[in-house]
C-alpha cells in the first residue's frame, strides 16, 4: 500500500501565557495510505480538529513532520508549490452553516476554489462545473443562485462537499462533518462520501466523536486521548478486539441493538474527568482513569509501538508481549 500522508511525532502546542502551553497534540505518528478512510475518534478536546487541521497547514507544527506525496508540508516552499497543496488537501467542517459565507450565492462559493486556482478558462466553463458539482453531490442546477440559509443541515453540507471537490483534491479532511445532522440524515452524508471516494479515488481522514459514527466509513481507526494516540488499526479488529483500555470503555458504551447481548454487557464507566491538557499526567496520560493503571504508568510514557501485524497501541499492559515479539 502506497503512503499519502505520513505523520512523523506531530506536536502542537498552544502557548497560555507565563509559560505555560496547551499540548493539543503531542507526539502523534500515523500513516495515511492512498484511497483509504483513516477514523480518527476521542472525547471533545482530544486533539483530533487540531491534528486534522495541523496537517493540513492551517495551523503551523509545534514540532514533528508531515509529508504529503513524500513531500514536507510544514517545511519553507515557494509559492507554487504552497497552492499545490492548498489544492489537493481540502477540509470539511463540522458546521456547514459557519463555513458558507452566508453573502455568498451557491454558485460562488462553489466556484471560489475554481478561481483561486485558475481551473476554468471562461465564464461558461466556470457555471458548468459548479452545475456538474451540484449534480454530483445530489444538488441541481437551480440551487445555483441560492444562499446557505436556504438550504438544509444535510444540504449543506453537500454545498461543503461540492466546494472542496470543486479544486479536485486528493485528500479531504472531514471535521465531524456528519455530528450535527440527524441521524437519518448521517447515512446519506457518508454513503455520498464513499460513492465520491470510489469515483475519485480520494483518500479521507475522518473524524468522529463517537466510534459508531466511522465504523461504517473506515477502513483503519485511530484513538486518540489528550493530545496523544493510544490506538489504531484495521477497522474490524478495532471493534472486535481493542487492546488500549480507553478503547475499550469507548466500545462498551455503544449501544448494541440486541437488548439480550446489551442486557449481558459489562459497561466499563471511567471515572472522573478528562484532565487538562496544559498540565496532562505524568507517564500514561490515561492512568488517571484507567481500570488497570499500575506503578509504571505513572513514571514511564507508554511507547507507540506495533503490538501486532498492523495494530499500534500505547499502553503498558503490552510490553511484555512487544519484548517477546522482538
Ligand atoms: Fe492504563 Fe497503564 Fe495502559 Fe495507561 S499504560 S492505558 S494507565 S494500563
Ligand atoms: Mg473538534
Amino acid at each position: 500500500r502506497e503512503k499519502l500522508v505520513e505523520v512523523k511525532n506531530l506536536k502542537k502546542y498552544f502557548d497560555m501565557g507565563k509559560g505555560q502551553h496547551l499540548k493539543a497534540v503531542d507526539d502523534v505518528s500515523f500513516d495515511i495510505y492512498k484511497g483509504e478512510t483513516l477514523g480518527l475518534v476521542g472525547e471533545s478536546g482530544c486533539g483530533k480538529s487540531t491534528t486534522g487541521r495541523t496537517i493540513i497547514r492551517l495551523y503551523g507544527a509545534t514540532d514533528g513532520s508531515v509529508t504529503f506525496n513524500g513531500e514536507d508540508v510544514h517545511g519553507k516552499k515557494d509559492k507554487t508549490k504552497l497552492k499545490e497543496f492548498n489544492r489537493k488537501m481540502q477540509m470539511i467542517f463540522q458546521d456547514p452553516y459557519a463555513s458558507l459565507n452566508p453573502r455568498m450565492t451557491v454558485k460562488d462559493i462553489i466556484a471560489e476554489g475554481i478561481d483561486i486556482h485558475g481551473l476554468a478558462n471562461s465564464k461558461e466553463e466556470r457555471l458548468e462545473k459548479v452545475y456538474d458539482l451540484l449534480e454530483t453531490v445530489g444538488l441541481n442546477k437551480e440551487h445555483a443562485n441560492r444562499y446557505p440559509h436556504e438550504f438544509s443541515g444535510g444540504q449543506r453540507q453537500r454545498i461543503g462537499i461540492a466546494r472542496a471537490l470543486a479544486v479536485d483534491p486528493d485528500f479531504i479532511i472531514a471535521d465531524e462533518p456528519i455530528s450535527a445532522l440527524d441521524v437519518s440524515i448521517q447515512a446519506q452524508v457518508v454513503n455520498l462520501m464513499q460513492k465520491l471516494q470510489r469515483e475519485r479515488g480520494l483518500t479521507y481522514l475522518f473524524i468522529a466523536h463517537d466510534l459508531s459514527m466511522v465504523k461504517h466509513i473506515s477502513d483503519r481507526v485511530g484513538v486518540m486521548y489528550l493530545g496523544n494516540l493510544v490506538e489504531l488499526t484495521e477497522s474490524d479488529t478495532l471493534y472486535n478486539e481493542p487492546l488500549h483500555p480507553y478503547t475499550q470503555a469507548l466500545l462498551s458504551a455503544i449501544p448494541v441493538p440486541d437488548p439480550e447481548l446489551e442486557r449481558s454487557r459489562e459497561r466499563i464507566i471511567l471515572e472522573g474527568d478528562v484532565p487538562s491538557p496544559v498540565s496532562p499526567p505524568s507517564g500514561c496520560r490515561f492512568r488517571t482513569r484507567c481500570p488497570h493503571a499500575m506503578d509504571i504508568c505513572a513514571k514511564a510514557v507508554p511507547q507507540w509501538q506495533e503490538a501486532r501485524e498492523g495494530h499500534y497501541v500505547a499502553c503498558h499492559l503490552y510490553d511484555d508481549e512487544l519484548k517477546e515479539n522482538q
